[in-house]
């Protein structure tokens, strides 16, 4: 008997095993942890700039790794302090016994090009769109893959409610040595005011001292709008310098405008940036710390699940990966709905000159907490602990912004 039936078209051939598409943070520890865990994984990551990871320098507490998962890092020259870090606010002043650690944009993107094999890495190459059986180039080029995994950039949304953190560093090489011998996570002495137009806002300089003579200093505010005036902040961050008797040149600079969640319908949110069959991590997937912006600890722990995952199941198929993502993305945003609580306090119940007090509040508690809090991973006892004491903002306002939604984003963009 002739079968009438037609042929299904032949499966594309796939030429990779995983596609990442973006080689930033969360899609270039992506690929590190194949190239180190899944031996003989065809993955290629494609990157539209011309370095991965872009020019930034991402930090974090040694505490917000565990333990089992720093090695992933420790191919990489970094910026590390073993000392403790400094906080000072109007009415505390403190140094917490946490570790910390810095890692350059440019670094990363050494340590990366020379660990991975030059074929993996497509510099300098936009995709134009993603679907489950792989990629099309700007150029029309078609890439196949078993699996696609999208590490482009965070796209805000409509459905999610917050406010924003807008900062501008710079990288000083003094005339001679600045000595300082510790980061200084938030020096909040500084006045509470955003730039004109902005209003009031929680305002706090960062510093990291790089070498004897290097630091970086950057000025930081929360504030409600993503609105940066890049020259008041470069003048605010020069009237720090000069304030402590630093002299010297500019010799980097970063900038950026992260989102602070509050609240938001996350189903909603990711429906709109997910790619049927194509996992999705990275800022863009929700892998951040509410309150913080950051992702690298939450990229690094991924990073690692993924290439395990592929490892252990050469035959997982894009569909499952993307559901696994997508799974865990869910699990994150539960476990961090306390911190989009205390997003709330701080743009909502506090008045904005006045969120200083609730961040001042925070660090004169146990040091620990604190790393927990930084982690992500705080205990029911740290979170009944950070809301018990004295209330740092009114007790009506409190309970209106614990119940509330959270105010939805001002998407105007940056500026
Ligand atoms: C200046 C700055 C400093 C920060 N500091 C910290 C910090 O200290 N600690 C911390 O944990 N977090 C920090 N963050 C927040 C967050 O961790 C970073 O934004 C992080 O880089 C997010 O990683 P990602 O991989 O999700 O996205 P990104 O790093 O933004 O990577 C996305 C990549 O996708 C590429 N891309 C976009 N479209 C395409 C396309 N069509 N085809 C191919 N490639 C494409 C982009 O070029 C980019 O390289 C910082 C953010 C900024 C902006």
């Amino acid at each position: 008997m002739v079968d009438s039936t037609p042929a299904s078209p032949a499966p594309e051939e796939h030429a990779h095993d995983v596609i990442i598409v973006g080689g930033g943070l969360a899609g270039g520890l992506i690929a590190l942890a194949l190239h180190r865990h899944a031996p003989g994984c065809r993955f290629l990551v494609i990157e539209a700039g011309r370095t991965l990871g872009g020019h930034h320098r991402w930090s974090w507490f040694e505490t917000d790794i565990p333990e089992s998962e720093r090695a992933l890092m420790a191919g990489f020259h970094l910026n590390g302090w073993d000392e403790g870090y400094d906080i000072t606010f109007p009415g505390l002043g403190r140094t917490l016994p946490t570790s910390y650690r810095s890692l350059a944009s440019a670094e990363f993107h050494r340590a990366l090009t020379e660990e991975l094999p030059a074929e993996r890495v497509l510099l300098e190459t936009r995709a134009a769109s993603l679907d489950a059986g792989g990629v099309t180039l700007a150029d029309g080029t078609r890439m196949a893959a078993k699996r696609v995994i999208d590490c482009r950039p965070f796209r805000s949304s409509q459905h999610l409610a917050g406010g924003w953190q807008v900062f501008l560093g710079q990288h000083f090489k003094c005339e001679t040595p600045h000595g300082l011998t510790r980061p200084v996570i938030m020096d909040a002495s500084v006045a509470q005011i955003a730039p004109h137009g902005n209003g009031e806002a929680y305002r706090f300089v960062y510093v990291l001292p790089l070498s004897p003579d290097e630091v970086f200093i950057e000025d930081t505010y929360y504030a409600d709008q993503p609105k940066m005036d890049a020259e008041v902040l470069k003048g605010r961050v020069a009237e720090y310098a000069i304030r402590n008797g630093w002299k010297g040149e500019v010799i980097d600079q970063e900038a950026g405008i992260l989102p602070v969640i509050s609240g938001g319908d996350f189903a909603a949110a990711t429906a709109e940036v997910t790619i049927p069959g194509v996992a999705l991590v990275g800022a863009r997937g929700g892998f951040s710390h509410p309150l913080t912006s950051y992702t690298l600890p939450f990229a690094v722990d991924n990073a690692l699940r993924i290439a395990r995952l592929i490892a252990r199941r050469p035959d997982l198929t894009g569909e499952e990966l993307a559901a696994y993502c997508a799974r865990r993305a869910r699990r994150h945003w539960r476990a961090t709905a306390y911190y989009r609580m205390l997003s709330r306090m701080l743009f909502e119940a506090a008045e904005p000159g006045k969120r200083v007090v609730v961040f001042e509040h925070f660090y004169a508690l146990q040091g620990r907490l604190v790393e927990r809090f930084y982690a992500g991973r705080s205990t029911w006892p740290d979170r009944l602990r950070i809301l018990t004491g004295k209330p740092p903002v009114a007790i009506p306002r409190a309970i209106r912004a614990l119940f509330s939604s959270g105010k939805p984003f001002k998407t105007e963009t940056p500026a």
